[in-house]
């Protein structure tokens, strides 16, 4: 026991140890506590080790530095970190849906740190809205008389139900009351916002006479399309197609409100998405159509609403509008990638998720050839391959449309593909990546090119065995 007393003894001490040059280098950047708690974790844990009759680590002094020094740099490594998609799911929910564009994320960093005219009209030197920032770009694209900008669609749909049909009825086809991650279900927003949910039809079939035959004129407040962004029903199906809703509630002076989702603004059935876009929306002139910032339309999260002037001005003043305001960094996000729409073959290949979506499959092959010889350079005791694989839009957009991709396959002996991912995830910058038929697939849709070095670094690392 004596002796065990004059082991402990030789632990080094935390202020000793705070002393220690590679320590110091951290002082400048790094909170003093969190080097504390670091030293005095590790030195803890030398303890007990000692303590369970393993003295080893004892007389190793670069060894403790080490061990504190990663803990420090463990400690101050972000909760929210970038990673590399290596799915190939473009709006990985996940991983923050849409990757905002160069342009959208500049003017966000010009305006974080600086003040800015969030709130302010520089013309006649005093107060402005924060609204008119994103307005005028978003008619100017989607050619709607209003628009307004909220949290994000969930919130948009609260606010427009709470706005225009409050302790009123609002008819919606059965086959339409979805649900989106979760904690969005349209007949739960519906009720917490006031509305009343009038569901019609079935769940696969719903006629114009439904709308007809619900209409109360003491009761109905409005017609909403919900579009079924994230299923679909196939087989003995009808639904009324917007135009047709849209004369209906017209006829009956009621709003039709349009829940369309996935804010895609170029035409992409060319390349595999067989989805509409708000100006085919905006064809059939619903009262109001919304959508989210952060789908296919490639922004900051944000919803989206657009259409009458009447019915927007209601939003806008109703109390919820504070509530669900955005930040300026959105907006600043937002009215930028408006702004590059004003170009749409631009926009296709500059705004990421639209980029990586119009991706031709030749292209994609190429690139995973690319990064394939990359690794193969860098790490030879891969096994490498070339996997032709199906990619996907995500973000509960566009269910049924799955594009070609191509994937480099990985295999190394004596690693399991489990076991290889993991390593993936624990990587500097972590890539996240598949498996299929036992092996790690790195799909390349979403990864740049520029992140080609930092995936190589990965399977350098994995090669040599590092944690
Ligand atoms: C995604 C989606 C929503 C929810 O949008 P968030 O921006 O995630 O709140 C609502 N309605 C439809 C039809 C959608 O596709």
């Amino acid at each position: 026991m004596d002796n065990m007393q004059n082991i402990l003894r030789r632990i080094p001490k935390i202020d000793e140890v705070l002393q220690d040059q590679r320590l110091v280098l951290f002082y400048g950047t790094t909170p003093r506590s969190v080097i504390v708690e670091s030293v005095r974790e590790t030195i803890d844990h030398l303890r007990q080790e000692i303590l369970s009759g393993n003295t080893e680590g004892l007389d190793n002094a670069e060894a403790l530095m080490d061990e504190i020094v990663d803990s420090i740099l463990q400690k101050k490594r972000k909760t929210l970190r970038r990673v590399i998609n290596a799915t190939g799911v473009v709006l990985h929910t996940n991983l923050g849906r849409a990757q905002l564009s160069k342009e959208a994320a500049q003017a966000v960093a010009d305006i974080a740190d600086n003040y800015s005219t969030l709130e302010y009209d520089l013309k006649r030197g005093m107060r402005g809205s924060r609204q008119d920032i994103v307005e005028n770009i978003v008619k100017k694209v989607t050619g709607a008389e209003a628009a307004m900008v909220v949290n994000n669609n969930a919130a948009a749909t609260m606010i427009v139900l709470a706005a225009l049909a409050r302790g009123k009825e609002v008819v919606v086809s059965r086959g339409e009351l979805v649900e989106i991650g979760g904690s969005f279900r349209i007949p739960e927003v519906m009720s917490e916002s006031g509305a009343i949910l009038k569901d019609v039809g079935t769940t696969n079939k719903t006629k114009l006479s439904d709308y007809e035959k619900a209409y109360d004129p003491e009761l109905t407040g409005a017609f909403m399309k919900v579009h079924t962004s994230n299923y679909r029903i196939i087989g003995f199906t009808e639904d009324v197609a917007l135009p047709d809703m849209v004369a209906l509630g017209h006829k009956k002076g009621i709003p039709v409100i349009y829940d369309m989702g996935n804010g895609l603004m170029a035409d992409l059935h060319k390349y595999g998405v067989n989805e509409p876009t708000v100006l085919d929306a905006m064809k059939a002139e619903p009262d109001v159509i919304l959508f989210s910032g952060d789908k296919l339309l490639g922004g900051p999260q944000g919803g989206i609403i657009i259409g009458k002037k009447k019915y927007i001005d209601l939003m806008k003043k109703h109390p919820l509008a504070r509530a669900f305001r955005v930040d300026k960094m959105t907006l600043a996000a937002l009215e930028a990638t408006f702004f590059q729409y004003l170009d749409l073959e631009k926009a296709k290949k500059e705004i990421p998720t639209l980029a990586m979506i119009c991706m031709e499959p030749e292209a994609l092959k190429e690139k995973a050839e690319r990064l394939s010889a990359m690794i193969a350079k860098a790490a030879p005791a891969y096994r490498l391959g070339l996997e032709e694989v199906t990619d996907q839009v995500g973000g509960g957009s566009a269910p049924a449309n799955y594009l070609k991709g191509y994937a480099v396959s990985l295999e190394l002996s004596g690693m399991t593909a489990e076991q290889m991912e993991r390593k993936l995830r624990k990587a500097e910058v972590p890539v996240i990546a598949r498996i299929g038929h036992e092996k790690i697939l790195i799909d390349v849709r979403c990864i740049k090119e520029e992140e080609f070095s930092l995936v190589t670094e990965a399977f350098v690392q994995i090669e040599g065995g590092e944690k």
